[in-house]
């Protein structure tokens, strides 16, 4: 809902905000940024799912002490991706049909640079890969053996990622499976991380395993800048998990952006979003997908297709797991 106070904050965002309603422009005369710059509410961290407590944590220690965002993001998600037993994001990820561990991450900064990595195999934080990427290569994305390549060359250690427990997981599919991929709800759950630091500068992480069984060189939206994952300092963040395919198909986190750049609220713009998930999928069995989205002050919300979908926030007096709200149940 485009609410008059969201209206006023939204126009207030700085010279660099872009809007094209000339209605906002005439508001954001009005307003004094003094007193809005005390309605912000940073630092703070938000992460999906019950993992998000414990990576916002680690985000939480350098946000705290005056940190970037961007370290911030990286730090929180890579105690996702190093925890051997979190079947959903790197190390003890679980495999693809064919038992091997293919991992999908990105980063994305305040200043648009982003870096990502799909079907990336024996590198336990695919997220450092990705901003090796944004950092040291005029490139956003690398797949496969290349950005396995690419890993190497950077000094990432080889590791083998399919744990005892996901290798048994694996091998009982393959009993029932008939070499099937099943699209189970139960068995992905990527951690997408925001953050605004003190500076008021916002980036987002997003990384996993992808879809437990799927096919050999399936990549889904969590790699994808604008899926996964969209960041714009002059608005706000969003990151999604769930079902990456429908994701892809209506580019998620870039609408959900979008939706606030307009003037809806976090909670509302996720909503929207996942109401065009709906919309353009006539079969929702089983078709999961949750949005997170953070604000350029500091105001949080989430939306999901199905009950179940939570995410953690971190601010100086709390870090907790809030339910998010939802399209229907189960
Ligand atoms: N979105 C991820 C994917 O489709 C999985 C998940 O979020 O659980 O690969």
């Amino acid at each position: 809902m485009k609410t008059r106070r969201n209206f006023i904050k939204l126009t207030a965002l700085g010279s660099a905000a872009v809007f094209t309603s000339s209605c906002l422009t005439s508001e954001k005369e009005n307003v004094s940024d003094s007193k809005l710059q005390k309605d912000i509410k940073k630092p703070i961290v938000v992460s999906t799912w019950n993992h998000g407590l414990e990576a916002n944590e680690a985000s939480w220690k350098i946000l705290s002490k005056g940190g970037s965002a961007l370290d911030a993001v990286e730090a929180g998600v890579k105690i996702t991706e190093s925890d051997p037993n979190n079947t959903s994001v790197g190390l003890g990820g679980l495999p693809d049909r064919d038992g091997k561990v293919t991992l999908d991450a990105c980063i994305m900064d305040h200043e648009n640079n982003c870096g990502a990595v799909a079907c990336l195999q024996d590198i336990e934080n695919p997220i450092s890969v990705a901003r090796k990427v944004m950092e040291d290569t005029q490139h956003v994305m690398l797949v496969g053996e290349g950005a396995k390549q690419f890993a190497l060359e950077k000094g990432f250690k080889e590791t083998n990622l399919l744990t005892e427990k996901s290798k048994q997981a694996w091998e009982k599919w393959k009993e029932e499976s008939k070499y099937q991929p099943v699209i189970n709800s139960e068995n992905h759950d990527t951690i997408g991380l925001l953050a605004l630091d003190e500076n008021g500068n916002l980036s987002g992480a997003c990384t996993t395993s992808g879809m437990a069984y799927k096919l050999h060189g399936r990549v889904g939206d969590s790699p994808i800048i604008g899926a996964g994952l969209f960041v714009d300092n002059e608005v706000g963040a969003a990151c999604a998990t769930g079902m990456g395919e429908a994701v892809i198909r209506i580019a998620g986190s870039a609408i959900v952006v979008e939706l606030m750049r307009n003037g809806m609220s976090p909670t509302d713009a996720c909503k929207e979003a996942v109401n065009r998930v709906v919309k353009k999928h006539k079969d929702l069995t089983n078709l999961q997908v949750g949005f997170l989205a953070l604000n350029k002050f500091g105001e949080s919300g989430g939306y999901s297709v199905y009950a179940g979908f939570n995410y953690a926030i971190h601010t100086a007096t709390q870090n907790e797991m809030i339910d998010a709200k939802y399209n229907r149940e189960w």
